[in-house]
């Protein structure tokens, strides 16, 4: 990047928020694709102006939160400049009355959590990394975790945004009132965007009070079979908020991340919430029918919760391990993971299940490094097929190959594809933003993989 440029990017940030340390760069990369400069700017201001040079320059422009998922959702780019907002983390407004808090994209959700539990309140929003990752990167990506069942998406839990456009323009969305949709709904249209459209540097969100009682229904299974049915009588009789299925590899695993359940076969977890005698009775409708299961609270359903967050690093280990997610209808759940498993069992004994069982989402974890994907193709090509079969979709998570979400976004057909990629140009003309976003494969012009 050319001397001047990196002067200006000083000058709008200061020397010290500028960063072309290569160990800074390497923090904000995925592999050998690094970007030339990393900014960490202290206010919107000083993003926008940073957007306005970058679309002067043609330069890409990443947004980084706390950077938990970013690698994973980004192809090698050809430089340009990383955005990282953690400086920007402060809480502006908490209006408790309102039960709404307009904070800065880069605060982390531990440190939300923690200030909004001096008026009781929270925001439900728990995605797989909750301690560290951004308020920003969860709305960009409108995130959720097992939670998704009782809570939905991150975009049903936010008011109003401010957003630097491609342009260096600023927009704001929405505002403290629920109802606020005049037009388009501009804020959940925004949110989910991965950084494509703009970076969201400050949310108004929508708060809850914290729930009088949770509790934790744990049930170790002997067979996958016994373990669908009660998770199916969980999902359909109850208000469980987070409903989560492990199959016998996925069980062990879970052991080594902390949580000994003594189960030898597949398990059942599942979080209830809210007043003490609506989550008692519910626990004891299931205690009837399961007369094995445990009733966690206090530290031991932390340590459960926790082991299930610990899962997927503690299965993928240094060397790394593939990743795919499939969804299908609920009613084709149950033949999803009974063939699937059979298929694992035949081809890859080590390869673990695990389901957002309520939300009919399925994580395959392959024992096998992102990068030898060739070596398990054939199995995947299979299980692809499977879902699709079934009526769903299974896309890679962490390959950097784009081929099964290419797939998925051709079945959508043409005339979608294309309107999404005048809709990306008309918020973002110079093509800056995230401009190899895997998430976004169908505007993405970049075909190469990433090995
Ligand atoms: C491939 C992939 C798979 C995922 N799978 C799951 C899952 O299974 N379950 C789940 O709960 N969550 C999942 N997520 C979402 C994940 O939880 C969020 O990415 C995370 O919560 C965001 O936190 P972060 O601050 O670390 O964001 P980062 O990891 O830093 O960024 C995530 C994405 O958001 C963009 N971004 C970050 N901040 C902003 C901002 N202020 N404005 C605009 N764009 C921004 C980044 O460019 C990047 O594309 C996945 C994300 C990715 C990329």
């Amino acid at each position: 990047m050319r001397q001047e440029i990196i002067a200006a990017l000083e000058k709008i940030v200061g020397h010290e928020n500028c960063r072309v340390e290569e160990t800074v760069r390497r923090q904000h990369g995925f592999g050998e694709a690094l970007p030339d400069a990393v900014l960490f700017p202290e206010d919107s201001q000083q993003v926008a102006a940073v957007v306005k040079l970058a679309a002067a320059e043609g330069l890409p422009v990443i947004p980084w939160g706390a950077g938990t998922m970013a690698p994973w959702g980004l192809l090698p780019f050809n430089g340009g400049l990383a955005i990282n907002l953690t400086l920007m983390n402060k809480i502006l407004e908490y209006d408790y009355e309102n039960m709404t808090a307009d904070v800065e994209a880069g605060l982390s959700l531990k440190d939300l959590r923690q200030a909004l539990r001096v008026h009781n309140l929270y925001w439900p929003v728990e995605p797989v990394e909750p301690d560290n990752c951004t308020v920003g990167g969860c709305v960009a990506t409108s995130a959720s975790g097992p939670s998704k069942l009782g809570y939905g998406d991150t975009k049903f839990h936010i008011l109003g945004l401010e957003v630097v456009l491609p342009t260096g323009e600023i927009i704001r969305t929405g505002g403290k009132t629920v109802k606020n949709v005049q037009d388009y709904d501009n804020t959940r249209f925004l949110a989910g965007s991965w950084g494509s459209l703009g970076i969201i540097t400050k949310i108004i969100l929508k708060l809850r009070p914290i729930p009088e009682k949770e509790a934790t229904f744990f049930l170790a299974c002997k067979d996958l079979e016994t373990a669908i049915a009660a998770a199916r009588t969980i999902r359909n009789e109850t208000l469980a908020i987070a409903l989560e299925f492990l199959d016998g590899v996925a069980m062990q695993v879970l052991d080594r991340a902390g949580y000994h359940s003594g189960g030898q076969g597949p398990g059942v977890l599942a979080l209830f919430n809210g007043f003490t005698e609506q989550v008692e009775a519910q626990l004891a409708y299931l205690k009837e029918k399961y007369k094995d299961a445990r009733i966690l609270e206090g530290d031991e359903a932390a340590v459960a919760w926790q082991a299930r967050r610990q899962l997927w690093p503690q299965f993928a280990g240094e060397k790394g391990a593939i990743l795919a997610s499939a969804a299908v209808p609920f009613t084709a759940l149950a033949e999803f993971l009974t063939k699937a498993r059979a298929e694992l069992d035949q081809n890859r004994k080590g390869a673990a299940l695990v389901a957002h069982f309520g939300n009919s989402h399925v994580h395959i974890l392959l024992d096998q490094a992102p990068k030898d994907l060739d070596g398990v193709r054939e199995l995947v090509d299979r299980l692809a097929s499977l879902a699709e079969s079934l009526g769903g979709y299974l896309v890679l998570d962490n390959t950097g190959d784009l081929s099964y979400t290419r797939r998925r976004v051709a079945a959508r057909g043409r005339v979608i594809f294309e309107l999404l990629q005048r809709v990306k140009a008309a918020f973002d003309p110079r093509g800056i933003m995230t401009p190899n976003s895997k998430v976004l494969a169908y505007v993405s012009t970049d075909t190469r993989a990433v090995s």
